[in-house]
């Protein structure tokens, strides 16, 4: 299927590894011009050398903390006004609801609440003007079916949620459309240290933890980052323009939740 966006530019935050980078790959791979940014310049200048080899596409990286305003500016100013904004930035860590500190919720709401949306209030205006745009939001199934570990992920991706459950809204009859990507689990380096934790918890091997979370989904097996950005790219695509302020799960039916 031509997705419709062949020539667009995008930005895409935290997409040198994981769901990040096959987002920006499918995007690629639909002729999508890249700005592509991470925190480590050595992992990015890999990656986007991958996807320009592959694809064709330019891709500008742009090293910077995407939960930092500093890092942000970097981005935006090497991207200039963009078609297509995909957020993410790293997961925060998972533990009980008695560890966490002001701060700790300070560090989460910068990454998996505020980080998006000022990356979107910078976006947006460029997007109405030109009356065409679309922002893919990587946020979590934890979003749907909150995970008792990840009391600090579940509450910065509601925040997020909200957000954008009103602000899809404002947007649309500009022809822009806001939507989430929700992340069941996947295999990436997040998965890998998360599985880490519960194997250590449960004092067996990684394998093992990791066979033990594959028999509670129905497909049986983990997610990957192609797939996750194949929908990605579809979501940013010309086809989805009536998908509004909606959150599309990726979960192999993990959870079983009917709407
Ligand atoms: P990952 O494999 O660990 O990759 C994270 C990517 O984000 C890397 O490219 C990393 O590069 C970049 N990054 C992290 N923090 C950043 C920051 N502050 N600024 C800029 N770039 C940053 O993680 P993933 O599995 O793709 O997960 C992506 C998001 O989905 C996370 O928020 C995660 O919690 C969520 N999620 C994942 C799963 C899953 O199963 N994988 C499930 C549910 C939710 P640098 O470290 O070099 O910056």
């Amino acid at each position: 299927m031509d997705l419709g966006i062949r020539g667009r530019k995008a930005i895409v935050c935290a997409g040198s590894k994981g769901l990040g980078r096959g987002c920006a790959m499918a995007l690629a791979e639909a002729g999508v011009d890249l700005i592509l940014n991470a925190r480590g310049a050595d992992a990015l200048a890999a990656t986007a050398n991958d996807i320009e080899a592959a694809t064709g596409v330019s891709v500008i990286p742009v090293a910077a903390d995407i939960t930092t305003h500093e890092g942000r500016a970097a981005v935006l100013d090497a991207a200039g006004a963009v078609d297509i904004l995909v957020t993410n930035a790293g997961g925060p860590p998972p533990g009980m609801w008695t560890d966490w500190s002001r701060e700790d919720f300070i560090k989460a709401l910068d990454a998996n609440m505020l980080a998006p949306i000022a990356m979107m209030q910078a976006t947006l205006p460029a997007m109405i003007e030109r009356g065409w745009g679309r922002v893919v939001n990587i946020t979590s199934q934890s979003v749907r079916a909150p995970i008792a570990a990840l009391g600090l992920s579940n509450a910065a991706r509601s925040g997020l949620t909200g957000f954008v459950a009103g602000t899809a809204r404002q947007v649309a009859p500009h022809g822009v459309n806001i939507n989430n990507l929700l992340p069941g689990i996947h295999a990436t380096d997040r998965a890998i240290s998360l599985d880490t934790g519960v194997a250590k918890a449960k004092g067996i091997s990684l394998e093992e933890a990791k066979a033990e979370r594959c028999a509670t989904i129905p497909a049986r097996r983990y997610g990957t980052p192609e797939e996750f950005g194949a929908t990605c790219a579809f979501m940013c695509s010309v086809h989805a323009g009536f998908m509004i302020g909606q959150n599309v799960m990726l979960d192999g039916g993990a959870n079983n939740i009917s709407i």
